[in-house]
């Protein structure tokens, strides 16, 4: 890897003065879009069977245009603060694209959780949280934190405990952070919500048949090959939504430990399993290895889906990749460099900010319902059951026809809370991707999504900033 390659912050950066270019916004507005306002690096001890061992880690709030802020808590061994503030701009791009009203911030604590215990585990995320209290970087109304890469619902339920055993009696206090277990006061479809937004997006991009024409793709999204890189929750949920609900084949996986390819597809929910039983995905039946577990991301496919890490494709092999189209579900897995040159390609790129904002959005949805102390549905499922009961009976009255039970049963259901997270979450994915599509398409010289993306992102902002004024 080159030394001059842009850090990840800085790639988010040039990324945004590319598309600052075409908004006429002044430059000390966008001065103070682009900047993080806070950063907060601490370092705590945590005993680690005998020894002491001192911790790394970090809170960004990157803009508080809108309150709360909100961002992942990521735990991996190459956390630094460039990445998290990187991650934490990201989030408030992300944030205005899909219309939920939060700032943008990430956290992220320096380890490899696959080397501790779950208690030592537990003991880290406890620390950490109540360093986020002692400065004020976390609550309901200030910063609510979410999973992200190597954290999930576990370490969300022991922030949320932790916060309110110290913060005993604040009413709201369950809503400081999201992506917590169903019965911790999570909501039904936040884990699967950032793949099934991928899915959602991918769909969405592929159903415009003027574009996919214009692209040489043939419009629709079943058969369509993919590649995926990360079995982790957001590839996992992205295969399997997009193999059961759009008949999209996976023929090749790439995780740490390597790669396996099946021209005819990969059945994920089986891989998933037999991962789970021998702790790796190599040899699952019918599959072949990989020489490495990068040489999945050069395979001839339509849609290429990193949903590992940033970085992962960069001037080193950008000219290798062999998709039509990459679907960025990892933040930032594609370096300003590698877009340059897939974009002379002529490779579709669905960026990072709009694809993977599947996440926030159903986390907003949580942080809604704890404030509201209700779940969703609770209220309207009944009145909506009898009230197509009875319109279903006026028919069969006025046609002397019969309908079914099972036919009954379908037509008179009323939504659980599940039906309308997705459905919240499938009307936030279509309506913000023709949001970007409308500026690519109007914009003269905007050639690309993920520019047209941070135009939308920046109007958004940029009108808040102008309306607040600045204090005092
Ligand atoms: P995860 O920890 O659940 O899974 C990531 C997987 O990637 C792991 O299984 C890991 O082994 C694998 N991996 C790591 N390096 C790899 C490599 N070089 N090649 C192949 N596989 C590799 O993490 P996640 O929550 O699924 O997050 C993945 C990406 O999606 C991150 O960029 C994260 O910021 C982004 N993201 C996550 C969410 C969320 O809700 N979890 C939301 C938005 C964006």
């Amino acid at each position: 890897m080159s030394n001059k390659r842009a850090s990840f912050f800085e790639s988010v950066n040039k990324n945004f003065d590319k598309a600052a270019t075409f908004t006429g916004l002044p430059k000390g507005l966008l001065d103070q879009i682009k900047a993080c306002n806070a950063v907060y690096q601490m370092r705590f001890p945590v005993k680690v069977g005998n020894e002491y061992q001192v911790i790394e880690a970090y809170r960004v709030q990157h803009s508080q245009h809108r309150l709360p802020t909100k961002g992942g808590i990521r735990y991996s061994e190459h956390v630094n603060q460039d990445e998290v503030m990187a991650l934490a701009a990201l989030m408030t791009y992300k944030c205005a694209i899909v219309d939920v009203p939060f700032g943008g911030a990430k956290g992220g604590v320096r380890i490899n959780p696959k080397a501790y215990t779950v208690k030592q585990l537990e003991k880290i995320t406890r620390r950490y949280t109540a360093e986020l209290i002692r400065k004020n970087f976390i609550g309901p109304g200030i910063d609510v934190p979410a999973p992200d890469y190597g954290t999930g619902a576990r370490e969300m339920a022991w922030i949320v405990d932790t916060y309110t055993t110290m913060k005993h009696g604040e009413i709201d206090g369950v809503a400081c952070v999201t992506g917590k277990p169903v019965t911790q006061n999570g909501i039904r479809g936040r884990e699967e919500a950032t793949g099934r937004g991928v899915f959602y997006g991918m769909r969405e991009l592929l159903n415009n048949k003027e574009d996919c024409k214009k692209w040489g793709i043939t419009p629709g999204t079943a058969g369509k090959t993919i590649v995926l890189q990360g079995l982790g929750n957001v590839g996992s949920f992205t295969g399997k939504i997009s193999q059961n609900e759009g008949d999209m084949v996976i023929i090749a996986v790439s995780e740490f430990e390597g790669a396996i390819h099946n021209e005819k597809g990969i059945d994920i929910a089986e891989l998933l399993k037999h991962r789970k039983e021998t702790g790796s995905i190599l040899n699952f039946p019918g599959t072949k290895i990989l020489p490495s577990r990068d040489a999945a991301l050069e395979l001839e496919c339509d849609i290429l889906v990193p949903a590992a890490l940033e970085n992962q494709i960069t001037s080193d092999n950008a000219e290798r990749i062999k998709a039509k189209i990459i679907a960025e579900a990892a933040n930032g897995p594609i370096s300003a460099d590698g877009e340059a040159i897939l974009l002379k390609m002529g490779v579709i790129i669905i960026p990072d900010m709009y694809l993977n904002a599947g996440g926030v959005t159903v986390s907003y949805f949580e942080w809604l319902k704890n404030l509201s102390h209700m779940r969703f549905g609770r209220m309207e499922k009944r009145f909506d059951h009898n009230t197509y009961n009875n319109l279903v009976t006026t028919i069969e009255n006025m046609t002397g026809k019969k309908i079914g039970a099972q036919e009954r049963d379908f037509l008179t259901k009323g939504a659980e809370e599940v039906d309308l997270v997705r459905s919240g979450l499938e009307e936030t994915m279509i309506n913000s991707y023709n949001q970007i599509r409308e500026t690519w398409k109007r914009k003269k010289g905007v050639e690309d999504l993920r520019t047209a993306a941070f135009i939308c992102a920046l109007n958004k902002i940029s009108s808040d900033y102008m309306a607040m004024g600045i204090f005092p």
